[in-house]
């Protein structure tokens, strides 16, 4: 399986558009691994999670075909994961598309902000067909088995992680969320994972409920190990970066590294053999 990290930062994106901070001012000048748009992952280019206002300018900047996409999974509705009016250019008159609609699994919140999107563009036309998931309900998509999670994020919404089995590999795209909720770790701890993809927004501040910092991250993985939850050679890969945590890309990977823990950036490309 081949996981594309498209965008690894959080809401604002690095550099924050009207930022004058000492990081946004680097990372303007340092380009490269730097830059980092709002998250989302793709794997093997027919599974993707979330769909983030930069995915115009990932599409361009890789090279996607993003008519390969079957299924489209949603982790919450906040805007740095849902960017609900660019859905609307699969719909006729905006695109030649292909005949088959992408199904899409989310909560509630994320399927009423595409369908009242879509309405306004004459409806979903046979382009998306919405599937509203609940917590620990085993799915079988066209291209994988997923199974959602209680995460730690926002109280007025279900904001859910996802364990995937694709390709005869397991995932666990552990993203937006704090310190995991003991109910996730129940279901978790018996589970062997290849890849875990966690978030790191807080840096170095000492906050871990609704997004981890440096610490949750660390214990998260000390957590997989007491449990005996990674396989031989499976990975752990940090993303979702705020500019305030004021650290680059490669503050990031001194910290990460010598714990075995990779630092996503956009663009980077993991296979999974
Ligand atoms: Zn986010
Ligand atoms: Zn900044
Ligand atoms: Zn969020």
């Amino acid at each position: 399986m081949i996981i594309r990290f498209l965008g690894t930062a959080a809401f604002e994106g690095i550099p924050s558009l009207f930022c004058r901070c000492e990081l946004c001012a680097k990372a303007k000048a340092a380009g490269g691994k730097e830059i980092r748009s709002r998250t989302s992952v793709m794997l093997d280019d027919d599974l993707k999670i979330d769909f983030p206002p930069d995915t115009f300018m990932h599409m361009v900047r890789d090279g996607l075909d993003l008519e390969r996409i079957q299924d489209l999974v949603f982790t919450h509705s906040h805007s740095d994961h849902l960017y609900a009016e660019d859905l609307a250019a699969r719909l006729p008159g905006y695109a030649q598309s292909l005949a088959h609609p992408i199904q899409v699994y989310a909560n509630d919140a994320v399927l009423v902000r595409i369908k009242q999107t879509l309405d306004f563009n004459g409806g979903l036309q046979g382009k998306f067909v919405l599937s509203r998931v609940k917590a620990f309900e085993r799915l079988e998509l066209q291209t994988a088995v997923v199974v959602p999670l209680p995460a730690s994020h926002d109280p007025i919404e279900t904001c859910l992680l996802y364990y995937i089995e694709k390709g005869g590999k397991a995932i666990l795209y552990g993203h937006d969320s704090g310190w995991f909720p003991d109910e996730t770790w129940a279901w978790l701890q018996d589970k062997k994972l290849d890849l875990a993809v966690l978030e790191c927004t807080m840096g170095r501040s000492d906050y871990r409920q609704s997004h981890m910092n440096i610490e949750a991250v660390l214990e998260t993985k000390q957590r997989f190990d007491e449990y005996g939850m990674l396989n031989p050679g499976a990975g752990i890969v940090v993303t979702h970066f705020s500019h305030n945590a004021q650290l680059s890309h490669t503050d990031l990977t001194e910290i990460f590294e010598p714990h075995g823990i990779r630092v996503a950036y956009d663009g980077m490309n993991l296979e999974l053999p």
